[in-house]
C-alpha cells in the first residue's frame, strides 16, 4: 500500500469515523454556518439580509431579507424563513434586539423562504396575516417547495410543514393597524401571483417583497409577470418612501432600486418583449442584449441574465 502520509492518514480516519457516526446524527439538522442578525432601520424597526447566493445548508436558505417591527406588547415579523429550522434562526436574531414575543408574521409573498417557516411561529402563539391571493398561490406551490428545498437544505427540512395565514386581507389594498402600528399592504403580483409590499408610512419604510432586488440581479421565474412589475414599481414610486428593505440586497432607497430593478425590468420589456412581439428570432434578441452595462455588475448576472430574457420572451410571445 502507498505511504498516504501522516497529514492524510488521520484525514481518512476522521473520514471514516465521520462515516461510522453519521447515523446517530441523522436526527439533528445540519449546523448552519449563516447566523441572521437584525440591524436598525428606524426606531423599534429592523431588517435582516440575507446572503445573495442560492439556497445552501450553510444558509437554511435564508437567501432572502425580512423584517421587523416592535410594537408596545409584541414583534410584527415580516416574513418567516424558508423552514422549521430556519425560522428559529430568524427569532434568535429577533430575540437579540428585544424580549417581546413575535405575535404577528406577516407574508409578502409565496416563494418558499418568504413563508415556509410560518408553522414554527404559529406553534408559538403567532397570528399569520397574508393577502387572499398570496395564500392561493402558496397553497398551489407547497409541495413542490418542500421537495425542492430538500435538495438545497436536506434535512433542515424536517418538521416543516405548510401553514396558511389565519387573517387573510383584500388585495390589492389593505390598511392596517396592529397594536396601535399602521401598515398599507399593497400588492406587487411581480415574482409570484399575490406578492405583495408592506409600507410603515409613519417612519417611510417600504418593506418592497420580491418585488425589488439590489446588489444582485432579479430573477424572472415562469411564473413572474414583468408588466405587473413595471405597475408595481410606479405604485412603489409614488409612495416615495425614504428607506426600503429590498427582497434581497442591502437595505436601499429609491434610486438604487430604480437603477437596479426598475430599469431592469424596463430593459426586458423594451427590448426582449418587444422583439418578441416584432416575431424576432429568439436566439438572435437574446444574443442581441446578452451583456447591458448597466446591469453587468450585479451578483448572480451570468448565472441568470439569460434565463430571464428567455422567459420575458416566451410570455410576450405568448401573450403579445
Ligand atoms: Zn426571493
Amino acid at each position: 500500500m502507498k505511504d498516504l502520509g501522516f497529514p492524510r492518514f488521520l484525514g481518512l480516519l476522521g473520514a471514516i469515523l465521520l462515516l461510522a457516526l453519521g447515523g446517530s446524527f441523522q436526527a439533528k439538522a445540519t449546523p448552519t454556518t449563516y447566523q441572521p442578525e437584525a440591524i436598525v432601520v428606524a426606531t423599534g424597526i429592523y431588517a435582516i439580509i440575507g446572503p445573495l447566493d442560492q439556497r445552501s445548508r450553510a444558509n437554511a436558505g435564508l437567501n432572502a431579507n425580512y423584517g421587523f417591527i416592535e410594537t408596545p406588547s409584541g414583534v410584527i415579523l415580516i416574513d418567516s424563513g424558508a423552514s422549521h429550522f430556519a425560522a428559529a434562526l430568524i427569532e434568535q436574531a429577533v430575540k437579540k434586539v428585544t424580549d417581546k414575543p413575535i405575535k404577528w408574521v406577516l407574508n409578502t409573498g409565496s416563494q418558499d423562504h418568504r413563508w415556509l417557516g410560518n408553522g414554527y411561529f404559529n406553534e408559538r402563539g403567532a397570528e399569520i396575516h397574508a393577502m387572499t391571493p398570496t395564500v392561493n398561490t402558496q397553497r398551489e406551490y407547497a409541495a413542490q417547495q418542500i421537495e425542492s428545498l430538500k435538495r438545497f437544505v436536506g434535512d433542515q427540512m424536517t418538521g416543516t410543514k405548510p401553514v396558511f395565514a389565519q387573517t387573510m386581507h383584500n388585495a390589492p389594498l389593505t390598511s392596517l393597524v396592529i397594536d396601535g402600528v399602521s401598515l398599507e399592504w399593497l400588492s406587487t403580483n411581480a415574482h409570484y401571483p399575490g406578492d405583495s409590499m408592506i409600507y410603515w408610512p409613519q417612519g417611510s419604510v417600504m418593506f418592497t417583497g420580491d418585488l425589488v432586488y439590489v446588489d444582485r440581479l432579479l430573477s424572472i421565474l415562469p411564473q413572474s409577470n414583468v408588466r405587473q412589475a413595471v405597475l408595481a414599481f410606479e405604485a412603489l414610486t409614488k409612495k416615495s418612501p425614504a428607506v426600503l428593505i429590498p427582497g434581497h440586497g442591502r437595505v436601499t432607497d429609491l434610486a438604487q432600486a430604480q437603477s437596479e430593478t426598475g430599469d431592469y425590468y424596463q430593459f426586458l420589456i423594451e427590448n426582449v418583449g418587444t422583439a418578441a412581439q416584432d416575431m424576432s428570432p429568439m436566439t438572435e434578441t437574446l444574443d442581441k442584449f446578452a451583456t447591458p452595462k448597466a446591469f453587468m455588475h450585479l451578483q448572480n448576472f451570468e448565472a441568470l441574465h439569460r434565463a430571464n430574457m428567455n422567459r420575458v420572451f416566451l410570455d410576450f410571445e405568448a401573450n403579445p
